[in-house]
Formats: C-alpha cells, structure tokens, sequence
C-alpha cells in the first residue's frame, strides 16, 4: 500500500514558496505593473488567510472574487482555499440580475471586489442577502468613494494580518475548493464546484508533455479571465510548478497583450477565438517580437484554420487547439498530431489540428449517436459524454443535474464526429445544429469555411424556420475593414459550393457590422436568430 497525502492548494503553496521563491508574477493593475516574487506571494496569501480568519470566515464559508487577472487575485485563488474556503470566482461581464443571483445562490459571506468594478456591485448591492464583507482591491491608498456598507481595503486589511498563518493542509481532498457559474443558455447560470482534488489533479494533467506543458522554464500568462473556469487551471499549475506567471489585468486590449509577449518574454498564453483573431490584426503590424511563444492555447469555441494558419506560417507562432467546459475544469482534448502522423502533408496536418483533439490521460469519452456508439469514422454524428475526475458530477444545488448527468456521465449538449484515431470534431451543439429535411447540417463546418475566405473577418451560421425544410441555415458575415463593400453574397456562396454537398449551403449571407457574443466571447447564437427574426420580419 501507498501513503495517502490529501491533495490541497495549501501544499501547492507550500512548494512554491519552498522551491521557488525568487520566482515571479508580473501583475498589470490600473496603476501599472506590479511585480512580487512567489516568496513574498506566499506571505500575502497567507495574510489573506489570516485577515479572512480575523473577519470571522471559516472552513465552508464561500468567498466571491469580482475581479480582473492580477496578483490580489491569485491571492484569492490560494488564501481562500488556504482557511478550507470556496474561491467562487464571479463573471464580472454576467447582467446584474446574473451577477445577484449567483451571488445568493452560492450564499458568498464575503466578496473581493476590484475597485474599478465597485459601480457593478453597488448596482445590485440591496438585492445581496448574504455577503457580510465587501473588500475593495486597489492600489489606491484610500477606499473608492461607495455606497456600500462593511468595506474594507484589501492592502490595509492583510498588512495587519500573520504573514505565517498556517495554511489548512490537513483538510479532506474531496473538499470544494471553488466554484464558478456557467452561463446557461435559458434560465440561470449553473454552479459547478471543484474539489482540491479535482484541481491538483487538473494541474497535473496541465503539465504533461502532449497537454499543455506547462514548466517550471515558462512565462504563462492566461489571457482567459480568472473569472471563467479558474483562467483554464493556469494560475494554479503555474505557482505549483513555479512557472512565471504574467497577469495581464483589466481591459486588455490587443496592443497591451503584444506588447506583454514581447516585454515579458511569454512562452506560452490561452484564450478564446476571438481574443486571438484580434491579436493576429494587432500582429500583422509587424512591430512586435514574439519569438518568445512556444504555444497559443485556444478553446472556448472552435479555433478557424485560417486562424491557425496565419499565427504558424505568417507569424512562426505555435498554435494549440483545446477543449474543455466550466463542468470539467476545463482541460478534456488537445489537439496534436501523433508522431505516426508527421509525414501528412501541410493542409493534412492543418485538417488534424483543426479538430479539437483527443482526451487526455485522465479523462475518458464516449460519442452516442440515436443508435448508440457511434462509428469512429468522423462521419457519424452524436452526443459527446465525459468522465474524469477533475469532470463535475453535479450542478451546485440545482434541478437541471438530472438532464446533464446521467448515468455517470456527463451528457455535454456537444455534438461531435469522431476519427479512427479519436479525435473528435465539433459540429455543434445540441440546441444550434441546423436540421435541414430530417439531417443534421453543422453550423460550425460552414462557418469554418467561410472564414478561410480572405475577405471574411467572422461568420456566425444559424438555422431559421423553414415550411418545407423545417429549418435551413443562414450565414452571418462580418467582412475584414478593407473588403467591406466589395465582395458580394454570390462570390461567399460560390466559394462555398465547391466545399459541401447542395443542401449544406446557406439559403442567405446577411453582412452585419459585428457578431453578437456572450460574456465571454462566443457567438451569440440566439441573439442572433433573434436578430435575424426582427429583420426578416421587417422586410416581408
Ligand atoms: P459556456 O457553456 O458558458 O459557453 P464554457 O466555457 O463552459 O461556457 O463553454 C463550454 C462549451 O464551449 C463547450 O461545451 C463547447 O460547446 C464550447 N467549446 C469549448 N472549446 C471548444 C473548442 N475548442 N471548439 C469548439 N467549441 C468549444
């Protein structure tokens, strides 16, 4: 038999500050860039341990963070969880109504505020039922002007406190340690809680040589906001591994993120499509250095060829297309090619890489069409199902657990072909595949097409109401500046008639201005049927 140690954040601060304690996290806050090495980190997240203690949170109690990607919130993602708390990490971009409800439904006793998010909060602060603490972080030596009630300033709250509070290792693994709401697409958002287990595991999974890597050689900066599903597991497998982490802070923009790669020498970054599309544009410029990247990881929502393309042959920029959700942490696929598979031709290669990849160790799938498995020919169409255990097996006290999980498996709403070497490809999901005459058509291959045009920016493909059909698709298209106005439908039409059978091709383009898109950078599908709805509506 083997020794059985829980596994906990608590540890994983402990070896950092042990091992690596000259190395750093560079912070980008309002004021500038702050830089602390992971020993004086150690001794600010113990502090934050010690002054939560002091306001009289204890073991269970579930703390919120309304904040940007900085240090004081890495503090957050230790020191919470250092007293036996639940990080619950709020998204800053949800609607008000979102924002109290999730607050009151995970029944936060305190929040960690950035001050310049404060005005969000006090929107909805007489609708809060729970939160006993509102603590401002800023650089600012002074509190924020508020109307809010019980605020504490985050640096003169843990400058009183023990920088050598005894961090909770001896607590059980199963333990949450966080949580984080996904937006549902009807209804309210869904709790999803990570145990401590679930998260060291996930880190693990995050440094193997076919994931992501992650060393103790790299500059990682997670460009995917805290916010969402832990930025990826990132802050956290880069302090375990005593990564330097870079933490880009509030309203990056394109220009910022350049210029970070390049000052900071980052060796690798994650982030969804449209966070890369708009650093290509950045990139094409030609005035930055960004030798330094081994990887770009991309997930969230399908990553373009074209988009690949342009960062590995234009840019020499590694690329690595992923997938995962909140409900699994949310490290599932990455997609790499096997060593057999290195003699395929470039546009092969690019085929393969496109696809969200297959699982890693430590996550097992299953693909169920209406009839069962499906064949692994990357044809047949069905449902992806995941287990694993960083894989949630619940909503946080919610009636929807029952549709999602089933028989130990969680039914993704994901619908996916999968190849002979099981990789899986997204065609949809559940609610957004067009069924066109009885066939499932996927929105997502014909957007994919038409942003390998070189006039396309971004296209969205939704399906309408059809009397004959039941439903046939629609292409919504942005096109790059400099083309708008001299491409046409019948040449986006005819690019796409070579690439798929008849019925596959859009009814109609529509070009609009921009792409609805949710807190989090995906398209926003139902904005825009329902947009879609209104014109067409106002044009018969
Ligand atoms: P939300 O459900 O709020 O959009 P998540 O981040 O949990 O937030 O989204 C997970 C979903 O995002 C997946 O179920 C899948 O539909 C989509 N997704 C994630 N990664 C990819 C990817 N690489 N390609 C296509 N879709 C993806």
């Amino acid at each position: 038999m083997m020794m059985n140690i829980p596994l906990t954040l608590s540890a994983m601060v402990e070896h950092a500050e042990k091992y690596f304690s000259k190395k750093e996290i560079v912070s980008r806050t309002a004021s500038g860039i702050t830089r602390l090495t992971y020993g004086e980190s150690g001794k600010r997240i113990r502090r934050l341990s010690s002054a939560l203690t002091m306001l009289g949170m204890k073991q269970g109690d579930r703390i919120g963070t309304f904040a940007w990607n900085h240090h004081r919130h890495l503090e957050a993602y230790f020191g919470i969880p250092g007293i036996g708390g639940i990080l619950h990490t709020i998204n800053i971009r949800l609607s008000p109504n979102h924002i109290s409800y999730i607050i009151n439904h995970a029944k936060d006793k305190a929040l960690l505020i950035d001050a310049e998010l404060l005005p969000l909060i006090e929107k909805v602060k007489d609708e809060l039922t729970t939160v006993e603490a509102f603590i401002i972080m800023t650089d600012e030596k002074t509190l924020p002007e508020t109307t809010i009630e019980n605020v504490y300033h985050y640096e003169q709250l843990i400058e009183q406190a023990d920088d050598r509070f005894e961090l909770l290792t001896n607590i059980d693994e199963n333990a949450p340690a966080g949580m984080c709401y996904t937006s549902a697409t009807t209804g309210n958002p869904k709790g999803v809680v990570y145990t401590h287990r679930a998260i060291v595991l996930h880190c693990m999974a995050l440094g193997l040589a076919d994931s992501a890597a992650i060393s103790e050689s790299d500059v990682a900066m997670p460009v995917v906001p805290m916010f969402h599903v832990n930025a990826w597991g990132l802050p956290f497998a880069a302090l375990w591994f005593g990564t330097t982490q870079v933490l880009p802070g509030p309203m990056v923009t394109p220009t910022i993120l350049a210029e970070l790669i390049e000052q900071e020498g980052v060796t690798i970054t994650g982030g969804v499509p449209t966070i890369w599309m708009a650093l290509l544009k950045e990139l094409d410029t030609g005035k930055y250095d960004t030798s330094s990247l081994r990887a770009v990881l991309c997930g969230g929502a399908a990553a373009p060829k074209g988009m690949i393309r342009a960062f590995e042959s234009k840019h020499k920029i590694p690329f690595i297309h992923a997938y995962g959700m909140t409900e699994t942490s949310p490290l599932v696929t990455f997609s790499r090619l096997k060593s057999y598979q290195s003699d395929l031709e470039e546009e092969d290669r690019l085929e393969v890489r496109s696809k969200q990849g297959y699982v890693v160790p430590g996550v097992d799938m299953k693909v169920m069409g209406p009839n069962g498995d499906v064949k692994w020919d990357g044809k047949e169409m069905g449902e992806l199902l995941l287990r694993g255990n960083w894989v949630a097996d619940e909503y946080y006290q919610d009636e929807r657990t029952d549709e999602a999980f089933r028989d130990g498996w969680l039914h993704t709403g994901d619908v996916v072909t999968i190849d002979e070497e099981g990789s899986i490809k997204i065609v949809d999901r559940t609610k957004d595949l067009i069924k066109s005459g009885g066939e499932w058509i996927s929105s997502v291959d014909i957007e994919n097409a038409l942003m390998t045009h070189n006039s396309v920016f971004e296209a969205s493909v939704v399906a309408i109401p059809h009397d004959e059909w039941q439903e046939r698709p629609i292409a919504c298209v942005v096109l790059k500046d400099e083309m708008k106005g001299k491409v046409t439908k019948e040449e986006l039409l005819a690019f796409l008639k070579p690439q798929f059978v008849k019925w596959w091709i859009p009814d109609d383009i529509v070009f609009m201005d921009e792409i609805p898109k949710t807190s989090v950078g995906k398209f926003l599908k139902r904005a825009l049927r329902e947009q879609l709805k209104k014109q067409m509506n106002t044009t018969t």
